[in-house]
C-alpha cells in the first residue's frame, strides 16, 4: 500500500472503526472542503455586514454563499464517491483554486469597491492550495490568477476601486475582514508546520524501526554491517585497529523454558540496556540474532577490547535479576577478535563465532580470543 502524505492525520480517525482506509483518506479530503466552506461562510458574513452598512447590493453576500455552498457540495460528492481517489492529487487543489478564485474574480467584476477585500481572500486561498500543488501547478493557478485580476482592472471603467467615504462601520468592517485574513492565513502557516513536524517524526520512526531492534531498541544486525565494513576500511587504509566481539547468552533456552517467554524478553532487553550504558560513547552494539549481541569497538586494540569483553561479561554475571528469576544469575559467553589484513565483514564475524564457539566449549561464563 502506498504511502500517502495524508496518512499522517489518518490516526486521529482511530476511533472511526467502521471506515476503511480508502473511506477515511476521503472523509479527510471532504473534512479539508468544509474548512473551506467555512471559511466562504465567514466571507459571506462579512459581505452580508457591507451590505447592512450601505456598501453593496443585497445579492451579493446572496451570490457568494450560493458559490461557496456549490463549491462545497462539487468537491464533497467529487472525494466520497471515490472519483478523486486515482488523481494524481487527490485533493484536486488545483481545481478547487480556479473556482474559489473565480468567484472571487466575479466578486471584483460585480462589486469593485470590494476589490481590496477579494483580493485578501485570494490570498487565503494561496496559502491554502500552496500546502499541496506543484511547482509547474503554482506557475499555472499564478497566471490564471494574475491574466483573472488585470483583465478584471484593466476592463473596470469604474473609476473607483475602494469604498467612497467610508462610514465608521463600512471602516471597522475593512478592518475586520482584514483581520480574519491574517488569522487565515497565519493558521494554514500553522498548519504546514504541523505537517511537516509529523512528516519528520514519521520519517524518523521510520529510520528507526529500519536500524534498529524492535525489543531491546539497539542497532540491528542490518545496521551493524555496514559499521564493521566501514572500520575494516579504515583499517585497510589508515592502519587504524578494531575490535569485535560476540557475547551470547548461557543456557538461555532454560529462561526460556523455565520462566516463559516474556520472561526470556525482559532479560533480553535489561542485558540490552545495561551492555550500552557499560560500553564507550563510540563504542556500537547491535543484535546479531536470537540472544546474541555484537559489539564493535573501533580503535581499539585486542588486549584493551579484551579488558572490556571481560568487564561486560563479569558485570553480567553481577546483574540482578531477582523480580524475575530468585537466585539465579545470567552469564554470557564471548568470542573476540580484531580486525586483521585482507579481512572481510564475513571473515572477522565468522572467526570471532568460532572464538565464541571455544568460549562456550571451555565450559562458559568466559570470553575467549581468537586464535586462528
Ligand atoms: P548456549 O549456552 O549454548 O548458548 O545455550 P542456549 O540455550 O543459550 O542456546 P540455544 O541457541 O540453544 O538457544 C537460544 C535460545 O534463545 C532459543 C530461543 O528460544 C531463545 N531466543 C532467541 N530469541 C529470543 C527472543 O527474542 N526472546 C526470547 N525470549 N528468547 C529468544
Ligand atoms: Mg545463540
Ligand atoms: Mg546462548
Amino acid at each position: 500500500m502506498s504511502f500517502d502524505l495524508d496518512d499522517l492525520w489518518l490516526e486521529k480517525m482511530s476511533g472511526l472503526t467502521s471506515l476503511s482506509r480508502i473511506q477515511k483518506r476521503r472523509l479527510y479530503r471532504v473534512i479539508l472542503v468544509i474548512a473551506i466552506g467555512v471559511s466562504y461562510s465567514l466571507d459571506t458574513l462579512l459581505l452580508t455586514l457591507f451590505y447592512m452598512a450601505g456598501t453593496i447590493a443585497s445579492e451579493i453576500p446572496l451570490y457568494y454563499g450560493i458559490a461557496g455552498f456549490v463549491h462545497v457540495l462539487l468537491f464533497s460528492a467529487i472525494h466520497w464517491s471515490g472519483l478523486s481517489d486515482s488523481f494524481n492529487n487527490p485533493h484536486m487543489t488545483l481545481w478547487q483554486m480556479m473556482y474559489a478564485i473565480s468567484v472571487q474574480v466575479f466578486g471584483i467584476v460585480l462589486c469593485p469597491q470590494l476589490t481590496q477585500f477579494f483580493l485578501g481572500i485570494m490570498l487565503v486561498i494561496f496559502s491554502f492550495g500552496s500546502l499541496r500543488i506543484t511547482l509547474r501547478q503554482t506557475l499555472i493557478i499564478w497566471t490564471f490568477a494574475t491574466l483573472a485580476i488585470v483583465l478584471t482592472l484593466a476592463g473596470n471603467d469604474r473609476s473607483n476601486l475602494g469604498i467612497v467615504e467610508p462610514s465608521r462601520v463600512e471602516l471597522m468592517l475593512v478592518a475586520i475582514t482584514f483581520a480574519t485574513i491574517l488569522l487565515r492565513t497565519i493558521s494554514l502557516g500553522y498548519y504546514a508546520t504541523a505537517l511537516r513536524m509529523r512528516l519528520y517524526q514519521k520519517t524518523h520512526s521510520l529510520e528507526q524501526a529500519a536500524t534498529h531492534d524492535a525489543l531491546t531498541g539497539i542497532l540491528n544486525r542490518n545496521a551493524m554491517m555496514p559499521a564493521i565494513e566501514e572500520h575494516i576500511a579504515l583499517f585497510r587504509r589508515k592502519s587504524i585497529p578494531g575490535c569485535i566481539a560476540l557475547l551470547d547468552i548461557d543456557h538461555f533456552k532454560d529462561v526460556n523454558d523455565s520462566l516463559g517467554h516474556l520472561a526470556g524478553d525482559e532479560v533480553l532487553k535489561r542485558l540490552a540496556h545495561h551492555i550500552k550504558l557499560d560500553i564507550r560513547d563510540v563504542d556500537k552494539l547491535g543484535r546479531y540474532g536470537g540472544e546474541e549481541f555484537l559489539l564493535l569497538m573501533p580503535a581499539t586494540e585486542d588486549h584493551e577490547g579484551g579488558n572490556i569483553a571481560e568487564r561486560l561479561r563479569h558485570n553480567i554475571s553481577q546483574m540482578d535479576f531477582d523480580d524475575i528469576m530468585k537466585d539465579r544469575s545470567i552469564t554470557i559467553s564471548c568470542g573476540l577478535t580484531t580486525i586483521r589484513d585482507g579481512d572481510t565483514t564475513e571473515s572477522l564475524l565468522s572467526r570471532a563465532d568460532r572464538a565464541l564457539y571455544q568460549a562456550k566449549n571451555n565450559g562458559r561464563n568466559q570470553v575467549c580470543l581468537a586464535a586462528d
